[in-house]
């Protein structure tokens, strides 16, 4: 059976890569699909993107990365897989998640939406809770691959806060940006 893990992954965390594992022993391959979004301004490109994961996951034989754009349920029919993987962190994912279940049974009637409770350490860690605190100094080390955080931190050109003892305190003024680059180049542009 071959189940689809679609998201924006924007970047992987350890969160992701714990549902990822645990789909590759149920699921005889797990395609891990960067969805293109073209109304999202995202941290990293989707080429970036599927390089981080497709490393994260080089240990995993049966994950493959792919990106799509379009519903999930027509790109799942054109990989003939049966499954839409979904992790479930709290409440509030289980009522978005069920109701894309149930949107998407009304499209197509074949896949099954399965859903994996998040491991309890990884209850908290979502894309973004990785982009604040790494906006503000902080380090992310401990919520993503080693290689995901220096591209997190290179982002907000900051060395790894793991250089500085003090982790949890926020840098000089000055050395924070107080907005991604992205943001930054959006309002240059305005
Ligand atoms: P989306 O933009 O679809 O929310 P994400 O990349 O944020 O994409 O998440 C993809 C999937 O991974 C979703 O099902 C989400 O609930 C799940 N997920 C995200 N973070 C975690 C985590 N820490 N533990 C378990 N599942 C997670």
């Amino acid at each position: 059976m071959i189940a689809i893990y679609p998201g924006s992954f924007d970047p992987i965390t350890l969160g992701h890569l714990d549902i990822i594992q645990r789909g590759s022993r149920l699921f005889e391959r797990v395609i891990v699909a960067v969805l293109r979004n073209p109304n999202k301004m995202p941290l990293f490109s989707v080429q970036q993107r599927l390089e981080q994961i497709s490393f994260s996951t080089r240990h995993l034989a049966n994950v493959e990365v792919d990106t799509f754009d379009g519903l999930t349920v027509n790109y799942a029919q054109m990989r003939q897989a049966q499954v839409l993987l979904r992790g479930l962190r709290a409440v509030s994912d289980f009522e978005i998640e069920l109701q894309m279940a149930h949107t998407n049974k009304t499209l197509s009637t074949q896949i099954e939406t399965v859903f994996l409770a998040t491991s309890n350490e990884y209850s908290f860690l979502s894309s973004s809770v990785v982009k604040e605190i790494a906006r503000f100094g902080g380090s992310v080390d401990h919520l993503v691959p080693p290689h995901i955080a220096l591209d997190i931190y290179q982002c907000y050109n900051q060395n790894s806060p793991m250089l500085n003892p003090i982790t949890t305190e926020a840098m000089p003024r000055k050395s924070i940006p107080t907005e991604s680059p992205m943001e930054m180049l959006r309002e240059q542009e305005a």
